[in-house]
């Protein structure tokens, strides 16, 4: 379905990112994979997951805190078709303890990123007539949850941000929407299930029912698989009139 359109994946050498770029080659894309590191392990991941799904993939270093970088990316990538802002980093700390340096990284990462990566790829969308800019927001992008400000302060900018690159493009076979995923179950998340099992004195299932999915109804974690067939489907043609929206990805949270 994506034979010969490219998709560039921001902070793709693990998690959510790398199963969204797993997907999309899948569905015939060509991939671009990303992170702030360059080293062997990176590049293998694009030659395995090219050998493994017949499409290009490049493995390009990029640091999306950095303005230059971002743009550096897509140029480096010579544009793209698609686009999925993914990076992200958290921190947690009371609003009047935060470290101004953590905001500011969080704010850079989650969030500037997307808009300087999306303005260098339009202009090539625009021309091809043809545009997919995917953004992984949260659960967090539509609620809130202490001790995360700059994180929740983010995620909802994105969201406005692709309500905004959406009204933008309007008509021009271009859409921009953002997927918001729950709790869903990536290496980071998975380490934090022994440490979670000791405090708590629970066994995994109990820890992760009681205690890690306690705000997600269906107590069952996302997985990165659900995460990068809904990328999929918004690169789908049955997803052309779909912009400027959130599609959760969550058991239920934002329901609540
Ligand atoms: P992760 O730590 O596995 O992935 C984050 C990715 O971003 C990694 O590839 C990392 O190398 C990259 N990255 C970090 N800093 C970077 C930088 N400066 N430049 C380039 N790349 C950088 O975590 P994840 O859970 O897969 O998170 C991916 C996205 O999904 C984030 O935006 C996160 O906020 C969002 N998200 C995650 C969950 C969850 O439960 N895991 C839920 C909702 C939203």
């Amino acid at each position: 379905m994506l034979k010969r359109k490219t998709a560039i994946v921001t902070g793709s050498n693990s998690g959510i990112g790398l199963g969204v770029a797993e997907e999309l080659a899948r569905a015939g894309a060509d991939v671009v994979l990303n992170s702030f590191t360059d080293r062997p392990e990176d590049h293998a991941l694009a030659a395995d997951l090219a050998a493994r799904h017949g499409v290009q993939v490049r493995y390009i270093a990029a640091d999306m805190s950095k303005a230059a970088d971002c743009r550096g990316l897509i140029e480096k990538a010579g544009g793209c078709d698609i686009l999925v802002n993914n990076a992200g980093v958290q921190f947690v700390a009371p609003v009047e303890a935060f470290p101004t340096e953590k905001w500011d990284q969080i704010i850079a990462i989650n969030l500037s990123s997307a808009f300087h990566t999306t303005a260098a790829a339009l202009p090539g969308m625009r021309l091809r007539g043809w545009g997919r800019v995917v953004n992984i927001a949260s659960a967090h992008g539509l609620t809130a949850s202490p001790f995360k400000s700059a994180y929740v302060a983010a995620k909802h900018g994105i969201v406005g941000l692709s309500k905004t690159v959406a009204l933008e493009c309007a008509g021009e076979g271009i859409t921009c929407n953002a997927i918001c995923p729950g709790y869903v179950l990536t290496p980071l998340v998975e380490a934090q299930i022994p440490d979670q099992m000791k405090v708590h004195g629970m066994d995994r299932d109990t820890v992760i029912r009681e205690v890690m999915l306690l705000r997600q109804p269906s107590r069952q974690f996302a997985t990165v698989e659900q995460i990068g067939g809904t990328a999929v489907y918004l690169c789908s043609p049955a997803a052309d009139q779909v912009t400027g929206t959130t599609i959760s990805v969550d058991g239920g949270w934002t329901a609540l």
